[in-house]
């Protein structure tokens, strides 16, 4: 079967020098992924005739439908309309319903309806006009020897909503779209060339329509498992059963079989053991419980976290003994240890958690620049880990947050 080929062309000047980072394309990508549509290329081009031309030329020479965002708004540097107008030998008339719809939006706001803002109810004849409920550009719908070319505006939300609205329907009524399915394993421990010498023989005796992408992130590798077929059921029982393998050979490292968010896993499992867990973040400055908290329903696994930052604080609100600082330093295991303790404790949780490093070149501490001790601790066990970092303060301060829920995690799961 042969899937359905897009390319997508964004659109502005901002995109090229990195002012606004493209987000319409990631977007839509991932929206015509799960449709099961094949994405060609993705490229971003200047608001000039010839270049956006030659990117049109481009993708008609070897993409069934062309998807573009950017430059359909009334003010100048907007020249996507009139272009395509004349790229596919139309003239622009106005849109009554557009014109209706634009109105009513300028009446609801109380602003003037200006003789530029008839524009907006262009639209070129030889288009279909795609309904933008978010705004007052419409998307237009073009078609040229079966190949369907799609314009949008570049806002993000009018743009997903045409999307919704109007052209994924469509896409899913003309188009025959293969099934695909994702099936992801987030490990944590090994790097991915250690991983991938333990699964090599499972790999390379993957079939021919699943294959397999080693992701990296902060402190985790994610396997994903990709099969593409024609029927939906049959594949996703394939690439489960397959996923179950791969998973079984590396079981020492596997953290989750689903494609979430650590915090979302860590919340899982905390709500399934019917625990609560408390912490006492200093050089993470509250980021985990912020994390944790983006959770909804977090009330029903975390009870807070102490930022205790400087020593007297550690002292006074998680109870850290004076002199264990005194003797070991401020970032050690010993202070990890009795912050995870001290925060079960102050408050009152059946897991509690302690994180101080250092993230930043600093004189103040005689550990080097980079060095976070974590602990967790429940009624019966206390483990700590020791942890170097090498990027700058905030790079380090996520990845430290991204290891305290992990191994929080793992505790949870006896891997710790
Ligand atoms: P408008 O009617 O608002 O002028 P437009 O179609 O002319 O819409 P642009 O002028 O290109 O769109 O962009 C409008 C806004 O959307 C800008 O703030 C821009 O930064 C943002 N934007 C444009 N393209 C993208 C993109 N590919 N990804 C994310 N944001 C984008
Ligand atoms: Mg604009």
């Amino acid at each position: 079967m042969k899937l359905t080929q897009a390319y997508i062309i964004t659109i502005g000047d901002e995109l090229l020098i990195g002012q606004t980072i493209d987000t319409n394309s990631a977007w839509i990508a991932q929206k015509l992924n799960a449709q099961g549509i094949h994405i060609l290329r993705r490229v971003a081009v200047a608001d000039e005739k010839a270049a956006i031309i030659t990117a049109l030329d481009e993708a008609l020479a070897v993409a069934d439908v062309v998807l573009i965002t950017g430059g359909l708004g009334p003010t100048a540097d907007d020249i996507t309309k009139p272009l395509l107008c004349e790229y596919f030998g139309g003239k622009l008339v106005i849109n009554e319903r557009v014109l209706e719809h634009v109105k009513g939006i300028f009446s609801r706001r109380n602003r003037p309806f200006l003789d530029r803002n008839m524009a907006q109810a262009e639209v070129p004849d030889v288009a279909t006009v795609l309904y933008n409920r978010m705004g007052t550009a419409p998307g237009m719908w073009f078609e040229k020897d079966g190949r369907v070319v799609i314009a949008m505006p570049g806002v993000p939300f009018e743009m997903e909503a045409i999307m919704e609205d109007e052209v994924l329907p469509r896409f899913k009524e003309r188009y025959v779209t293969g099934a695909i399915v994702h099936r992801t394993t987030i490990t944590a421990g090994e790097g991915e060339s250690f991983i991938a010498e333990q699964i090599k023989d499972l790999e390379e005796a993957l079939p021919s329509h699943i294959h397999l992408a080693y992701l990296p992130g902060p402190g985790i590798v994610k396997l994903r498992l990709t099969g593409h077929g024609n029927d939906q059921e049959l594949l996703q029982k394939e690439v489960e059963q397959l996923q179950f393998v791969f998973a079984e050979r590396i079981q020492h490292i596997v953290v989750a079989l689903e494609d979430k968010s650590l915090e979302e896993i860590l919340g899982a499992a905390l709500l399934e053991q019917k625990l609560f867990a408390g912490l006492a973040e200093s050089c993470t400055g509250g980021l985990i419980a912020h994390k944790l908290t983006n959770i909804h329903g977090s009330s029903n696994f975390f009870r807070g976290s102490v930022v205790c930052y400087l020593p007297p604080v550690k002292e006074r609100l998680v109870g850290v003994p004076h002199e264990l600082i005194e003797k070991h330093g401020v970032v050690s295991s010993e202070v990890a240890a009795a912050m995870a303790t001290g925060a079960r404790n102050s408050l009152g949780t059946d897991i509690g958690f302690g994180v101080t490093g250092v993230l930043s070149p600093s004189e103040d501490y005689p550990v080097p620049t980079g060095t976070v001790w974590m602990a967790v601790a429940d009624k019966n066990r206390v483990v700590t880990k020791e942890f170097r970092f090498h990027y700058d303060r905030i790079r380090n301060k996520e990845l430290a947050a991204q290891n305290g829920l992990l191994i929080m995690l793992r505790f949870l799961q006896n891997k710790l």
